[in-house]
Order: structure tokens, then C-alpha cells, then sequence
């Protein structure tokens, strides 16, 4: 058997699209139009590229776009301030704050800082507990877009048993604590690995459904999967440099050997990656739409 493509660049682009006609439909009978800031600090090159991305997606599909860039040496009182204006900003309904921070700025005191109703990141602790609890909140970016990829490919994940690897608060733990959720790519029975868990061969191969989020490359190969899986590969890991300078990647999946047992399988690059920034989109636009009292 050779997997299926569940191709997050093609998936993306169809709910980008989507957006652009929800926005435009905001705009038209409602004169609104959903506001996204990012604040970067620092001259971190990927962190850069990030974020550019980030506006650059933004602004295309209609999203009015701020970025702002930092120097290094900004203190974590001027960096408080800014989100303490983009809080009461009308204009901007969602605040992004590109992670990682330099070392002298108290990120968890930054992100607490976000008006929970502008954190399209879904890293407030109030965001965190309402996903907990299953309330209406801001999902975070990769978990959200990993379920909208499972459910647009029309995986079932009722009964299943889904076994995620890695157990990051950005990935690992939110995407397992959804996928049990009683909702719409949940009620799966989940399985959670780390670097502590004694055999993970010993879970991945009884799994429906792998989520790779651990950070190394190719770690899950062919004899540690059963036929007929459906793999979600998370990691996005550079493994050299081409001959014209470009990053050479790898996921957490070794792709070649899995996907000749797997059923449907993620590629990287173009799998989760495109996902991720555009649900930043879509919680974005749902932030205008909870300020203007649509949802
Ligand atoms: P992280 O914070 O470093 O967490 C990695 C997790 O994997 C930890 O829980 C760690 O366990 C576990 N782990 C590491 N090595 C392991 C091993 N050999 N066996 C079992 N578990 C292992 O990473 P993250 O932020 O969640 O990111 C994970 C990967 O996804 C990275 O490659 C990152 O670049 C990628 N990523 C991609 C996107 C996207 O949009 N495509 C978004 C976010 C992250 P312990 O807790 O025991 O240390």
C-alpha cells in the first residue's frame, strides 16, 4: 500500500479561500474588518521569516496587518506597555507576540498579558482552560490545524486510538487533550509519549492514528507502525543545507519506508507547517467576530 497525501499546503489554501470570502462578507454587511498585530523582538532570522509570513498571509486574504519589530535590548516593561495598547486598540482583534523571547523578558508574564479575547495564539492560561473544559475559546494554531486536516480528510477519530508523541504545551498536550474531547475529531482514546515512556514502538504500533511532535528527525519508521495508519508528522527538523543555501527538512517520520504501510500521511515540508499559520487566520477573523458580538 502507498499512503494518500494529506496535503496541508492544498488544504490551507481551500480555507484561505474560504476566509477571504468570510472576510469580505464582514466588510460588506458589517464594515468590519478582523485586525491582526505581530510584535517581534529581536533580529532572530526564522523568528523573521515567521513572521513575515504571518502578514504576508494576513494582508492577502484581507486581514488588516501590523507588524512590528523590536530591538533585542527592549525591556520586558516597554514590551508590556506595547501589548497593553494593542489590548485597547479597536482596530486590532488579535495580538500575536512571535515566540521565543530574548532571555531577559518573562514570556509566560508576556503572553498573560494578551487580552484573552485577542489571543489568536491560544497560549493565554485562560484560553488553555476553557480548551480544557471544551468552552468557546482560541485554539492554538498547530492543534487547530491538525484536527481541520484530519476532519477535512474525513478521518475517523471516534473509537480510535491515537497516539501523540511529545508532550509540548504548544503541541503534544493540547492536540491529545482535543482529540478526547467529545467533539468533531475527537473521542479518540489517546495515548500520550515522551522522552520518560519505556516502549514507544510498543504504543505506536497499536495506533489508528500517530501524531509526531517530538523535534527528531525520522524517528518513527516502518517497524513501529502498523498498516493502515493515518500519520500526522508535527516535527519540522533541518537536516543540512542544499547546494543554492536552502534548508534541507525533515519531519519526525521517516516518510520514504511509512508511507508505504500507512494509509493517508502528512509531507514535510507542506503538511502541517501551511496549517498552523493559516488557522492563525481563522482566529483572527473569529476575534473580530466575538468583538462585534457575532459569535
Ligand atoms: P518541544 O517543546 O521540544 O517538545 C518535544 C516533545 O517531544 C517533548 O515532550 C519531549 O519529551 C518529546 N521527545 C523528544 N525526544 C523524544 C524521543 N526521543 N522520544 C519520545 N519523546 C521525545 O517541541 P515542540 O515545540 O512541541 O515541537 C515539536 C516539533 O514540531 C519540532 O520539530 C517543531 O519544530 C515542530 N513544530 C512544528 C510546527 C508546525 O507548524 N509545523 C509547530 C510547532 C512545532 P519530554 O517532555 O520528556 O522532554
Amino acid at each position: 500500500m502507498s499512503a494518500k497525501i494529506l496535503s496541508g499546503t492544498e488544504t490551507a489554501k481551500t480555507i484561505r479561500e474560504e476566509l477571504t470570502v468570510e472576510i469580505a462578507e464582514l466588510k460588506e454587511n458589517h464594515n468590519i474588518v478582523p485586525g491582526l498585530v505581530t510584535i517581534l523582538v529581536g533580529e532572530d532570522p526564522a523568528s523573521q521569516s515567521y513572521v513575515t509570513a504571518k502578514n504576508k498571509t494576513a494582508k492577502n486574504i484581507g486581514i488588516h496587518s501590523e507588524q512590528i519589530s523590536l530591538s533585542a535590548d527592549t525591556s520586558e516593561e516597554e514590551l508590556l506597555a506595547l501589548v497593553e495598547k494593542c489590548n485597547n486598540d479597536d482596530k486590532i482583534n488579535g495580538i500575536l507576540v512571535q515566540l521565543p523571547l530574548p532571555k531577559n523578558i518573562n514570556e509566560a508574564k508576556v503572553l498573560t498579558a494578551i487580552n484573552p479575547d485577542k489571543d489568536v495564539d491560544g497560549f493565554h492560561p485562560v484560553n488553555v482552560g476553557r480548551m480544557m473544559l471544551g468552552e468557546q475559546c482560541f485554539l492554538p494554531c498547530t492543534p487547530h490545524g491538525i484536527l481541520e486536516l484530519i476532519q477535512r480528510a474525513g478521518v475517523e477519530t471516534s473509537g480510535a486510538e491515537v497516539v501523540v508523541v511529545g508532550r509540548s504545551n504548544i503541541v503534544g498536550k493540547p492536540i491529545a487533550n482535543l482529540m478526547l474531547q467529545k467533539r468533531d475529531a475527537g473521542n479518540a482514546t489517546v495515548t500520550i509519549c515522551h522522552t520518560r515512556t519505556k516502549d514507544m514502538a510498543e504504543h505506536t504500533r497499536r495506533a489508528d492514528i500517530i501524531i509526531a511532535a517530538a523535534g527528531v528527525p525520522k524517528m518513527i519508521t516502518a517497524d513501529m507502525v502498523k498498516e493502515g495508519v493515518v500519520v500526522i508528522d508535527v516535527g519540522v527538523n533541518r537536516i543540512g543545507m542544499s547546494e543554492s543555501g536552502k534548508a534541507i527538512l525533515a519531519g519526525d517520520v521517516d516518510f520514504d519506508s511509512v508511507k508505504e504501510k500507512a494509509a493517508a500521511i502528512t509531507p514535510v515540508p507542506g503538511g502541517v507547517g501551511p496549517m498552523t499559520i493559516t488557522m492563525l487566520m481563522k482566529n483572527t477573523v473569529q476575534a473580530a467576530k466575538v468583538a462585534a458580538g457575532l459569535l
